[in-house]
This record gives C-alpha cells, sequence and structure tokens, in this order.
C-alpha cells in the first residue's frame, strides 16, 4: 500500500484500497472506508464546485471526535478529488477511483419525476450509508446528500424514497442485532415522515370534496394500477377487501374505497353528506395507507394520527398485501378504526 505524505495532505491511489489483506491493521481499514466513501459522495455529485458533503471527519483529536465535515470537490483533468475536514484542516488528494465499484459517476438514473429536498439527520444519512444492497441509484441518492445547517439535505423523487424505505425495512427485518434494528426502526420512521411530509397534502382531508361517486371525470382521472406501478393482482386485491368491508345495504352511506399513488395506496373510509345537505360531496378520511417498493417487492403499512400524519405500523413488510390487509382488520390496538 503506497500512502504518501505531502505536507499535511494525504495523497492516495484508490486502486491500493479496493481489496485489504485479511491482516490490515484497523486504521488502514478505516482509512480504506474512508477514501472509499469519499470516492462514492465526490463521484454521485457533480465535477467541479466543492461541496460540503454528509460525511463525517473520522479524526479524533484528544480522543474526541472531529466535528468536521468533509468538503469535496471532483477534478476534471487529471482526474482527481480533492477533499478536506471543515473543521480541522484534514486534507487529501484521491486518484485512481474511476472504474472502480466506488465511482458512481456513470451509473445511470432510472428514475423520473420530480425531485425534492428533505432533511434527515446525521444518524439516518449514516444508518442509510450501512444498509447492504442499495442499488447504484439510491447509493447515488444517499452520497450526494449535503450538509445544510445541521441537517443531511437529499435530494431525491418518491419513487427514490420509497425504494430507500424499502431498502431500511428489508435491512431492519434481517437484522438480528437489536440495537442496530432500532437504529435502523428509527431512520425507517425519520425518513418515512420526512417523505411523508413532502405529498402530505396529496392526501384527502376529511370534509374535503371527494369526487362524488360514480362521477367519471373522476374516475378518469384517479391514477390506474398500470400508471402508478403497482402490481394489479394486488392492487385487485385490496379493492375487493375494500369492498367487502361494507354491506351492500349500507353503501348508500359509507363506503372503504382505496386510492391509488405512485407507489402508494390509501385506504379512505368515505361517507355522504347528510341528507338535507344537497351542496356537499362525500367526504374521504384515511384510515391506512399501503406502500410499495418494487426493488425489494415488499409492502409497508401505515397508520395515521390525528393530524393525517402516516407513521409506520411496527414493522410489518411483507411480500403479501394480505398480510396488511388481515392486520388492518384485526386492528389489535384500535389504530386504524380507533
Ligand atoms: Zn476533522
Amino acid at each position: 500500500m503506497r500512502v504518501g505524505y505531502a505536507p499535511a495532505v494525504l495523497v492516495a491511489d484508490l486502486r491500493h484500497f479496493l481489496e485489504l489483506p485479511g491482516d490490515t491493521p484497523a486504521p488502514a481499514r478505516r482509512l480504506a472506508e474512508q477514501l472509499r466513501d469519499i470516492v462514492r459522495a465526490t463521484t454521485a455529485g457533480e465535477a467541479g464546485a466543492a461541496w460540503v458533503s454528509a460525511l463525517p471527519c473520522r479524526r479524533r483529536p484528544g480522543n474526541r471526535r472531529c466535528p468536521g465535515r468533509i468538503l469535496l470537490r471532483r477534478n476534471e483533468s487529471p482526474a482527481t478529488i480533492t477533499w478536506e475536514c471543515t473543521a480541522c484542516g484534514d486534507a487529501g488528494v484521491v486518484s485512481g477511483w474511476q472504474d472502480t465499484p466506488y465511482d458512481l459517476n456513470h451509473r445511470p438514473t432510472m428514475s423520473s419525476g420530480p425531485a425534492e429536498d428533505i432533511g434527515i439527520s446525521d444518524d439516518t444519512v449514516a444508518s442509510l450509508r450501512e444498509t447492504m444492497l442499495l442499488d447504484a441509484e439510491c447509493e447515488r441518492v444517499v452520497y450526494r446528500g449535503r450538509a445544510n445547517r445541521g441537517q443531511i439535505v437529499l435530494t431525491a423523487t418518491d419513487e427514490q424514497l420509497d425504494e430507500l424505505l424499502g431498502y431500511l425495512a428489508a435491512e431492519a427485518n434481517h437484522e438480528t442485532n437489536r440495537r442496530r434494528q432500532q437504529r435502523l426502526d428509527t431512520a425507517y420512521d425519520e425518513l418515512s415522515d420526512a417523505a411523508h411530509g413532502s405529498v402530505r397534502h396529496a392526501v384527502t382531508s376529511p370534509g374535503s370534496s371527494g369526487a362524488p361517486l360514480g362521477m367519471s371525470a373522476a374516475a378518469a382521472a384517479r391514477p390506474t394500477p398500470a400508471s402508478t406501478g403497482l402490481p394489479d393482482l394486488d392492487v385487485a386485491r385490496v379493492q375487493r377487501w375494500c369492498a367487502a368491508r361494507v354491506p351492500g345495504r349500507a353503501r348508500h352511506q359509507v363506503r372503504v374505497e382505496c386510492q391509488l399513488a405512485t407507489r402508494h395506496l390509501t385506504i379512505v373510509e368515505r361517507r355522504a353528506p347528510r341528507q338535507d345537505d344537497t351542496r356537499s360531496d362525500w367526504t374521504s378520511f384515511p384510515i391506512a395507507r399501503l406502500r410499495y417498493a418494487e426493488t425489494a417487492k415488499t409492502w409497508t403499512l401505515y397508520w395515521r394520527d390525528r393530524n393525517l400524519r402516516f407513521h409506520v405500523y411496527d414493522r410489518l413488510p411483507s411480500p403479501h398485501v394480505d398480510d396488511l390487509l388481515t392486520e388492518i382488520d384485526c386492528d389489535p390496538t384500535c389504530i386504524f378504526w380507533g
């Protein structure tokens, strides 16, 4: 391993850090990890201007963790990465990273749709970085995270956030270490809240005018399973389940329906206006939300609080939508139907 020290600047060629022998001492391992993270983050972002990443400084002067973050810049020619801690001035130059597994620059982005900025904590972004088996696109979203006023800002589409949530749920499900599982759960909740905070207004609130039943224009405006990417058969199952919730004789007054959106569906209870009220439409009140993560092929269940925010329901991600419907039916804690 060739590591040269120019004055206070660590000059490293990533090719010497790709495969470490089993007996590599811990400090060299940590350094390799830091360099790989630096390469991932820099190549996930744009070349040219320097930016402050979410990566923490790994130095511990006086046995206390340096509070700095890593400022990154990707230089085009020669292709090098320069990095620097914002607090202690620890700095380096990395070369030889092109076409290594840590170079995220040339991976295609599949997701379309508007990307939004969401703010999450350092702990959550650290949990995301530690999540194994992230696909290249999710990896890029995570590593592109930039530090801003004590928060980490991720720029992601709704679809990418769903994918990240799916990975976190799957990871938490398979984790046997309880403390790490709790960290993953916390990260899941935080990311889920942040994600839903940005789309929350799309939920029909009670009293708002849901389209009257049977109105074809409204039905046409609603997304179909094909346009959402939700599995058709699962959507059909949920629709059958909704229909079976209310006996036929009561359906002129109350119905349970499922509203489709990109990557999730919301189960709503709809009520007819009072008989003397001819001007109002049916009301919609959300009961539960089911989110689908396409890569993990997993459904996750959410309950709704009184402010109409959705929260993940314990840990019930399942590939089978029926498992979630059964849980809503049983409602052991009276969280869905009150
Ligand atoms: Zn530092």
